[in-house]
């Protein structure tokens, strides 16, 4: 017989840790199947070439675009998911976008929970994962119950003083809201020593605020939580009424294990979970399960985004740098006709980093080698939302293989966060520091592989014709099947998700817990 449980998670990323958590105090016996393992500490996780040049902790999937190239996504199976891996800038979405917001390439719909309702859960989460920042400051944010659990992380002085430019030239800059451990009033005491490697590494001392040390470690030692590593879910079978799954199919050393439980909750991220259902397909659930709608794999958003480098003539030493935010063309407004999405400061740039982009950096800076162009680099990262289009969408070949059609949407809206962010460093001084005496920024655009932000391939809503999953995140067709990581968004803003599947995480935990007792 199969062992059963009351409820089983399967991943142990932001959604499925987050979902682990919350249940782990109601005493029900919970088994979390994550496909990796622990991801090592070890001191390559701190070698830019390591992680950036060989990719060494990014997995061997090979997927395949619309036209059936293949690529190797930028996912990463490890206890703690993408998360081991993530920047930990840690954003609450705005009260607009879980309404109908009109955009240029068309209408970003609305959620079937508003902000208010989110709200006491984006609370939960920012105390969860013991986030740093000073609710007050960004104008566009929405109202909120508590403050941060502790100050926003101080800017450095070349942070500081880009701060102040902005503020002087009449925008609104704010202190972005981050996931490390670092107690700036007692550094003796802290986890976090301030470090470079952050953003897109792995943290090697566990000062970083992923799901693996928030809150996957804490249930270790919990007697009624059980976390199996290396034991990938391959499908999930349903009783004869088709209503219930009632065995979870898991390869694990070479074997295929079986186990059954109450409640299953799928969060493998947004791909893997709709590939985990399409691979599903049964007599009741012919199109995949919980497909009878066709939406199981639509809809996949992962924001238009772009990375941009501004070459400063003066050094650049900041560390971290990941302090300062920008919504002042979030939405529409004098400076738009559109929403134009968030700028946002990312981890310091690497020599290595650049070493594929050696042509253009030589044409933007002559005479400039790797070291120079690092030290004078101050790097930004630009989100622009996407649409959910029904075409864009994950499906499997015979092999099993997952396919990933995908068109940006609101380029137009992301050619113009651009030149926003290029009008803003002319008017805050940088210009007059810029190599050359002209402005040059190196840009570049995320391509299908960067699947960082994926989401909304299983999205929640009221009418099961057009959503996976009721406004629970449990599948409209089956009875005690949820999925809580970031498939459920039915549309994704513009700024990062991991915040807002954690608190929604948080919400479906507390749903099943209510449920089970
Ligand atoms: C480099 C990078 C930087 C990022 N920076 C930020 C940031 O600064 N802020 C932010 O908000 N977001 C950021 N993100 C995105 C953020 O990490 C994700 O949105 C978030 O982790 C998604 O949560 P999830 O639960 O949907 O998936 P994940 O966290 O990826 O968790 C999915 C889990 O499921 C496991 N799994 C997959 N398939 C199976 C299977 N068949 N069986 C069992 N287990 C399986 C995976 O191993 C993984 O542990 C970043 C992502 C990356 C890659």
């Amino acid at each position: 017989m199969p062992e059963h449980y009351d409820v089983i998670v399967i991943g142990s990323g932001a959604g499925g840790g987050a979902v682990a958590h919350t249940l782990a105090p109601s005493g029900k016996r919970i088994l979390i199947l994550e496909r990796g393992n622990f991801l090592p500490r070890e001191m390559a996780n701190w070698d830019v070439e390591e992680v950036f040049e060989n990719n060494k902790y990014i997995s061997e999937d090979t997927w395949y675009d619309a036209d059936g190239h293949p690529f190797q996504p930028q996912v990463h199976y490890f206890v703690g998911g993408a998360t081991k891996m993530y920047g930990a800038a840690l954003y609450r979405l705005r009260p607009q976008d879980f309404e109908d917001l009109p955009h240029v390439d068309g209408l970003s719909p609305a959620w079937p929970v508003g902000y208010d309702e989110f709200e006491p859960w984006y609370t939960r989460a920012e105390w969860l994962y013991q986030v740093r920042g000073n609710h007050g400051e960004d104008p566009t944010e929405g109202p909120w119950s508590k403050q941060y659990p502790h100050p926003a992380v101080s800017h450095e002085p070349r942070i500081e003083q880009i701060f102040d430019d902005l503020r002087g030239a009449g925008y609104h800059p704010f202190h972005s809201p981050c996931g490390i451990l670092l107690d700036e009033a007692d550094r003796a005491r802290s986890t976090c020593i301030r470090c470079t490697w952050c953003d897109g590494y792995p943290c090697l001392v566990h000062a970083k605020a992923d799901a693996e040390v928030m809150t996957i470690r804490p249930l270790l030692e919990q007697p009624n939580v059980t976390l199996l590593v290396d034991a990938e879910v391959l499908r999930l079978e349903t009783d004869g009424t088709g209503r219930t799954v009632n065995r979870v199919h898991v390869s694990r050393d070479g074997r295929t294990e079986e186990y059954t439980a109450d409640v299953v909750v799928l969060a493998a991220g947004a791909t893997n979970s709709a590939k985990i259902l399409l691979r599903s397909a049964g007599d009741a659930h012919p199109n995949g399960l919980a497909n009878g709608s066709d939406q199981v794999g639509r809809n996949y958003m992962f924001h238009n985004s772009r990375a941009v480098i501004a070459l400063s003539k003066e050094p650049n030493e900041t560390v971290y740098q990941k302090t300062l935010g920008l919504n002042d063309v979030y939405l529409a407004g004098d400076r738009s006709e559109w929403p134009l999405g968030n700028i946002q400061m990312v981890g310091k740039s690497q020599p290595a980093m650049y070493r594929a982009e050696r042509p253009k950096m030589t044409m933007l800076a002559p005479g400039f080698g790797l070291e120079d162009f690092s030290k004078h680099a101050v790097d930004f990262w630009l989100t622009t939302e996407d649409l959910p289009l029904p075409e864009n969408r994950v499906t499997l070949d015979r092999d099993g293989a997952v396919h990933l059609a995908y068109r940006s949407t609101n380029d137009r809206e992301a050619d113009g966060l651009y030149h926003e962010l290029t009008t803003i460093l002319n008017h805050t001084g940088m210009a007059e520091h810029h190599v050359l005496g002209k402005n040059y920024y190196l840009k570049e655009d995320i391509g299908i592989a960067g699947v960082g932000h994926q989401a909304g391939t299983c999205r929640f809503g009221a009418d099961p014709a057009t959503s996976v999953l009721d406004p629970d995140c449990k599948a409209h067709e089956l009875d005690n099947l949820y999925v809580a990581d970031t498939s459920f968004f039915p549309s994704i803003g513009a700024v990062n998700p991991a915040l807002t599947a954690i608190a929604n995480a948080i919400r479906v935990g507390e749903h099943i817990a209510a449920r089970l007792a």
